[in-house]
């Protein structure tokens, strides 16, 4: 069963290449980890609300002191 296992492998390959892809993954999470201020990397922190089933997540930056955000994730 060596042919089937190269043919399967084959059809994966043509599948990916034909997708477009604007932006990459690493470049998003680059935009995201850095302060708008002094682009320097953001010290995120989670605080969990028990009570209501929330996560809010802090990121401040370490070298102006700005917060830049506060996103608040529904716990399931
Ligand atoms: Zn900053």
């Amino acid at each position: 069963m060596g042919g089937r296992a190269a043919m399967e492998k084959r059809e994966t390959g043509s599948n990916s290449a034909q997708s477009p892809v604007f932006g990459t993954v690493k470049d998003v999470v680059a935009r995201y980890c850095r302060c708008e201020n002094c682009s320097a990397y953001l010290h995120f922190s989670h605080v969990t609300d028990f009570v209501r089933n929330l996560t809010r997540e802090i990121a401040r930056c370490p070298e102006c002191g700005t917060e830049a955000r506060q996103v608040t994730h529904r716990l399931q």
